[in-house]
């Protein structure tokens, strides 16, 4: 990683109280939206001695990075610079540049300015030491309020007014808020039970704002399976499997990693990982073929030896467990996936289960998965991640089209982007 080893956010924090400040003469910054990325532009405004009021629908912020932590709340990774910036893909550019400014380290570094260590593991991932996201949430709040961000909960934005006030539905009614700049951190589509609904899609079309389709990322895929399968195996892991297919250009491509059998389908980090191609191949195509190799351990030919054995009283099963190493999972996958005749010859069974292929039929709705892609598209906002179409918005964190797989690639771009998004409009405000 680049150096940015002290937080840029708390080496301003001094300036940030804005009792202090000249109330007539000091611009005012909406920001609506209490995740991450509203919370860090709500911190660098401030810091840059912005009057900020941030609002959101629900009764507290931060509901998603809250359930973030039950998982550990992966923030970021240790990975090379260079290594961590290629998961934004196609949009690595502009998120390399928000990067630039606020990276996995200066993350790290953050937190510790809030009081919380964090760790790299083993898989290279970093958690906050006591892997919960409860305490950096409540000790950020905290220092929010401390340094003179005004909270308004309860305030679901509609869109704009025919004069430009901002529409909220409150709960005895609607009110308009007139603004100076504002900040749309409203995140995705995904667990709208959350606060984050997609619901912004409309009022931004309307505002001529150019936003590519959202859709379901780093989620599961469906599959057909018998009712044997997803009653008796629904919730088992199959790891170590190597995953092969052929991406949008042709090219041969694999990975290792571990997934999960759902009730509908396959889920889990490996499917995560490779979900953006799947969902582009299911769209173009109708389908998405995975090919999956359950004995990583065993080349074709010696797994073919090993099977061809005689068996004796074994049953296939407890055959492919004593000679393929294949678990119930793997096992019943096996069947679910093969005809008799294969079953029951070594070598064609063999070369089967180092190819096993999965038909995919559909993602997995946006409702239920970990993130969103699509979005604003960049092009449509300027470096500052300001609308060009409507100066004074700015727009920051997963409301943005760029998506990256599960690793803490996700938060991290959250928190960069809103910072660029913060201190931007607080530049614009004081130009
Ligand atoms: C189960 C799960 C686990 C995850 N784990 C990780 C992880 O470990 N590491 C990682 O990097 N990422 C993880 N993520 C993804 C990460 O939490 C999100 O990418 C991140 O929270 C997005 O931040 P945001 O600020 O853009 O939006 P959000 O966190 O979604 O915040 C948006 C805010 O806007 C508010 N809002 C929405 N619409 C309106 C409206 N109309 N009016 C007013 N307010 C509104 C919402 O109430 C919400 O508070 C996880 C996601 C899920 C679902």
């Amino acid at each position: 990683m680049r150096q940015p080893t002290k937080s840029p956010v708390q080496s301003e924090q001094v300036t940030c109280d804005h009792e202090r400040m000249n109330e007539a003469a000091t611009p005012r910054l909406t920001i609506i939206g209490g995740g991450p990325s509203g919370l860090m532009a709500a911190e660098v405004a401030c810091a840059a001695g912005v009057r900020v009021d941030l609002y959101d629908a629900m009764g507290s912020v931060g509901r998603k990075f809250l359930l973030a932590g039950k998982g550990g709340l992966n923030l970021t990774h240790g990975e090379p610079f260079a290594q961590f910036v290629g998961r934004y893909a196609e949009r690595r550019g502009a998120v390399e540049s928000w990067l630039q400014e606020f990276d996995g380290d200066a993350l790290r570094a953050w937190a510790r300015g809030l009081g919380v260590e964090t760790f790299v593991g083993s898989s290279g991932r970093v958690f906050p030491s006591d892997l919960k996201a409860a305490p950096l949430l409540r000790r950020w709040v905290r220092r929010l309020h401390a340094s003179g961000v005004t909270f308004h909960m309860h305030h679901r934005w509609l869109g704009w007014a025919d004069g430009g006030a901002l529409r909220f539905a409150v709960p005895d009614g609607e009110r308009s808020v007139t603004t100076d700049a504002v900040v749309l951190a409203l995140g995705g589509a995904s667990w709208p039970q959350l606060g984050s609904d997609g619901a912004w899609v409309a009022p931004l079309t309307d505002a001529g704002i150019d936003i590519a389709p959202l859709q379901p990322a780093n989620c599961g895929f469906e599959l057909a399976w018998s009712e044997h399968l997803r009653t008796r195996f629904a919730g088992a892991p199959l790891k170590p499997v190597v995953a092969h297919w052929v991406d949008r250009h042709g090219i041969a491509q694999h990975r290792q990693g571990e997934c999960v059998l759902s009730e509908y389908g396959i889920e889990g980090s490996l499917v995560y990982a490779i979900g953006a191609e799947l969902r582009e191949q299911i769209a173009t195509r109708g389908e998405a073929m995975l090919y999956f190799d359950l004995a990583p351990g065993y080349t074709q030919t010696a797994l073919a030896e090993r099977l061809s054995a005689p068996r004796g009283k074994h049953s296939l099963g407890d055959w492919l467990r004593r000679r393929a190493g294949l678990d119930p999972a793997k096992c019943a996958l096996v069947f679910e996936l093969t005809g008799k005749p294969t079953l029951a010859d070594p070598v064609a069974l063999a070369a089967q289960i180092k190819s096993l292929p999965l038909r995919l039929r559909a993602p997995r709705p946006v409702a239920e998965a970990i993130s969103t892609a699509g979005g604003v598209r960049l092009e449509a906002l300027d470096e500052t991640l300001m609308a060009r179409k409507r100066p004074g918005v700015f727009i920051a964190g997963e409301m943005l089209d760029w998506e990256a797989p599960t690793g803490g690639y996700l938060l991290t771009a959250c928190f960069a982007s809103g910072m660029r998004a913060g201190r931007g409009a607080a530049r614009w405000l004081r130009r």
